[in-house]
């Protein structure tokens, strides 16, 4: 779950992390009131979207008055910022953070994520900050730091001294990035994140380091934990269906092909999705309806994956253990009916109440392709949209 930098620039004052003087603002006479409540001479306005890269995309802004700052948030609230990370069809800005601006001396990079192969929470620093680290990463990996950190010691003020000093933040600086890097990684084990990166951490006016910007994302699966972090999700970030879904408890992940895909179980939905491309076809998205799958959780299932204009054909593939076939069947067969499903359906039910499942397909007298394995359901449906694309 991704956060916005206003957001995680919240938490990072919470912990005592330097950042500007700052607050969000969702109109133009907001963002003017927030400059004028900073005060100062100017200010930086700057798109809140999901996305990084909005500085080179139009979406942080110099203001130089009370003025400019309405003009700007005016400008910047409702268009669609498009930049290296959001696709061509860009992100609407609802909210702008409106900040004191500070003169620039230097920039730095300053990160912290999981690396699995390590098992460790690990510091990365550059003396090259303000660009994509991934660039430096590869153009210069000498000047990208990584340092593990143990979890059983923490970080220990010894290690950030190092850290610094190899990037050289050295003198009076050197203290400040200590205290810096350890409240970062304090916020980082306390709240389940598992990335947060500072691009570019800055030494501004007269020697002070800073955090000009700000990016946190936390476990999806450990975010019920922490309700203050839960509060910052912002849906209107997220794709509606993949809300929706959660919501039904389903698991649903949305993706570009035509084949809509309706399984039980997280392997054998990804085994569904190899079959359809291994047969020529490209799968719609994900979707694993979990056990005990409800005629209504059906439904749910089948609304959701027709919500995508993409989808050309429907494939129903259980295995049903702790499912129960007839279930399924009765779901998709009210579907059909309820929903007036003109797209084609191939099934594939096998496992508990496999013959009366069939049974209630059958005798529905609904149009299903039925099919009795998983690679022949999966061919018959990219032939479907073959037939339906003619
Ligand atoms: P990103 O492009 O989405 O990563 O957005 P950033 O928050 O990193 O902003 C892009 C750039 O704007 C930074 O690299 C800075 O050079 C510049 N910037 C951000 N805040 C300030 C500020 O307070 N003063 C000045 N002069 N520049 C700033
Ligand atoms: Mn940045």
């Amino acid at each position: 779950m991704n956060i916005h930098e206003y957001q995680a620039k919240e938490l990072f004052r919470s912990y005592g992390i330097a950042v500007p003087a700052g607050r969000m603002a969702d109109t133009e006479a907001m963002a003017g009131d927030v400059a004028e409540e900073i005060g100062g001479k100017s200010w930086v306005v700057k798109a809140q979207i999901h996305a990084g890269g909005r500085g080179k995309g139009g979406g942080v802004k110099l203001a130089e008055s009370v003025e400019e700052v309405r003009h700007h948030a005016d400008q910047i609230i409702g268009s669609h910022l498009i930049t290296a990370q959001t696709g061509a069809q860009g992100k609407l800005v609802q909210r702008v953070l409106v900040e004191a601006a500070h003169e620039i001396k230097k920039e730095f990079y300053l990160g912290l994520i999981i690396d699995r192969t390590r098992q460790r929470i690990t510091i990365i620093a550059s003396a090259s900050g303000g660009m994509d680290i991934e660039d430096i990463a590869n153009s210069h990996p000498d000047k990208v730091i990584r340092e593990a950190v143990d979890p059983a010691i923490g970080l220990p003020e010894f290690q950030c001294r190092k850290i610094a000093a190899r990037i050289g933040l050295t003198g009076e600086l050197m203290p400040q990035a200590v205290k810096l890097m350890r409240a970062l990684y304090r916020c980082f084990r306390d709240k389940g994140a598992l990335m947060t990166e500072i691009n570019p951490l800055a030494i501004v006016d007269d020697n002070k380091l800073m955090a000009l910007d700000a990016k946190i994302s936390f476990d999806s699966n450990a975010v019920h934990r922490y309700p203050e972090i839960t509060s910052y999700r912002d849906f209107d970030e997220e794709d509606p269906k993949e809300v929706e879904a959660t919501g039904h408890g389903l698991n649903y992940i949305a993706l570009d092909g035509n084949v809509g895909c309706i399984v039980n179980g997280a392997g054998l939905a990804m085994a569904t999705m190899d079959a359809i491309s291994l047969h020529g076809g490209s799968p719609a998205n994900f979707l694993d309806v979990g056990g005990g799958a409800s005629p209504e959780k059906i439904a749910n299932a089948f609304r959701i994956v027709l919500k995508d204009p993409n989808v050309k054909t429907i494939l129903l593939n259980i295995f049903a253990g702790i499912n129960r076939c007839d279930w399924v069947a009765t779901g998709v067969v009210q579907a059909m009916q309820d929903q007036k499903i003109k797209e084609p359906v191939i099934i594939r039910l096998s496992g508990t109440n496999v013959e009366l499942g069939q049974k209630i397909i059958d005798n529905s007298g609904l149009p299903f392709i039925v099919a009795k394995d998983l690679d022949e359901a999966a061919r018959k449906s990219v032939e479907a949209v073959r037939r339906v694309t003619a």
